[in-house]
């Protein structure tokens, strides 16, 4: 197994013990993870999707981690989830991106909120990676407020139709289904909708000029009165904003785990640069300056990893008690305390990498240019670092003090 992935299981044993069959789900992951390492790297190089993701992550078992078994899940609590994300993390953020839209966005939305009907038609297939799914919220207009979000949608007989744009869509071009989000037309109330990604009036183009994440697939979508059925609607008319922000919170623990295994390969890096690099007559790492590095990056993971686990291991009791407001919002504190710092450190750890790795960790060659790269978004995706900021003062500062609406 991956040293710093078992290091890791260790210690996150010490909050909550891993059964036999979380153990397996682990192995699996450090499989996948290592099937995976070099088609990423070869797709990262050409700047596109990495089509192997979903079959290899679908082979190890490993796309349907939140999901009850009764839909073909593995019913893994947020612990777990997290783990797998830390050890796929460890290649950069697409493969973590492509997981945090299906499992997370998609999946535990469809479960959470959906009828017997859309768990029944979408979950098994999405678990099994036969169907890819995307998560359409933020629109050119509307991104740290999705409140504000103007795609809208009415009525039209047994169906609604919908219009708008949604902008920045992780597997946008490539989803089968699209979880979207509108706004009724004439009472301005915000559903959710799972949209079929080929109904006639939906046009997509892929958004390449990205500064990383390039094995992501990235889209804009258009809707052009596309005709949804009824029965399409997820959870009441109005539940929309509600949703969305229970997904999101599935998604920034995501992000942060995936975070925590960049860090994990920063310093894995940059100790195995530091020992052979040879610089003034000897390797680099033994000058003082690059041990600071190194000590800074080690410090990061811990720094970052604990936050991370024990955040997740609120979230499972918060899962058990979904009606228990008090709960819930510590752990959105939790979760969001947990994502604004894996995040930063991810950033930093793959800064002080490619400091290390000197002018060939400058290069998308070097897998430390690429985590440079790919970390950035982690501040911006899922809620940026200021959105992360005001929910944490907010709590802590309690009603009256929200900072935005
Ligand atoms: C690669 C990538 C993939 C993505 N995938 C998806 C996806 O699958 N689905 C989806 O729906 N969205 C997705 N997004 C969109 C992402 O969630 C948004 O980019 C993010 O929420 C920020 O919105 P914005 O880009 O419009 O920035 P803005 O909201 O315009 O923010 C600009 C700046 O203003 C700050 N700001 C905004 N409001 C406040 C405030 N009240 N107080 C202080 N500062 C504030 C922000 O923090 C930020 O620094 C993706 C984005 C990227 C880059």
């Amino acid at each position: 197994m991956e040293e710093l992935f078992a290091k890791s299981i260790e210690y996150a044993s010490l909050m909550h013990k891993i059964s036999e069959d979380e153990m397996k789900v682990l192995i699996s992951a450090d499989k996948a993870g290592d099937e995976l390492a070099g088609p990423e790297y070869e797709h990262y190089m050409k700047r596109e999707f990495n089509s192997e993701t979903p079959g290899i992550l679908s082979r190890n078992s490993l796309l349907g981690l939140p999901v009850s078994k009764e839909y073909g899940g593995l019913d893994m609590p947020p612990i777990i989830s997290v783990l797998v994300k830390e050890r796929l993390g460890q290649l950069g953020m697409g493969i973590s991106s492509f997981m945090n839209v299906q499992l997370f966005l998609c999946e535990q939305t469809i479960e959470r909120w959906g009828s017997d009907t859309q768990k029944k038609e979408h979950l098994p297939k999405a678990v099994k990676g036969e169907k890819i799914y995307a998560f359409g919220l933020t629109e050119p207009e509307a991104g740290s407020d999705p409140a504000s979000l103007r795609a809208e949608y009415k009525r039209d007989g047994s169906a609604f139709k919908i219009t708008g744009t949604k902008y920045l869509i992780s597997n946008g071009t490539i989803s089968d289904h699209i979880i979207v989000f509108a706004r009724e037309r004439d009472s301005g109330k915000i559903s959710a909708f799972i949209v079929d990604a080929r109904s006639a009036g939906i046009g997509r183009i892929e958004l390449r000029e990205k500064i990383g994440l390039f094995t992501s697939d990235t889209g804009m979508i258009e809707f052009d009165d596309v005709e949804i059925p009824q029965e399409n609607m997820i959870g009441n008319e109005g539940a929309g904003m509600h949703i969305a922000y229970s997904a999101l919170l599935n998604a920034r623990l995501g992000v942060a785990g995936g975070c925590v295994g960049i860090i994990d390969s920063a310093l894995k890096a940059s100790v195995n640069r530091a020992r052979e690099r040879i610089q003034h007559g000897k390797e680099i790492g033994k000058h003082q300056l690059i041990q600071q590095h190194i000590s800074a990056i080690a410090q990061n993971l811990e720094m970052a990893r604990w936050p991370t686990y024990y955040a997740a291991v609120r979230k499972q009791y918060y899962e058990k008690n979904p009606e228990d407001i008090t709960l819930m919002e510590e752990t959105e504190r939790n979760v969001s305390l947990a994502k604004r710092i894996a995040s930063r450190l991810a950033f930093e750890s793959a800064d002080r990498a490619v400091q290390i790795h000197g002018g060939f960790g400058y290069s998308l060659m070097s897998p430390v240019g690429q985590l440079f790269c790919d970390s950035r978004v982690a501040r911006i995706y899922e809620g940026t670092d200021e959105i992360q900021d005001l929910k944490i003062a907010s709590g802590l500062l309690g009603k009256g003090f929200e900072a935005y609406r």
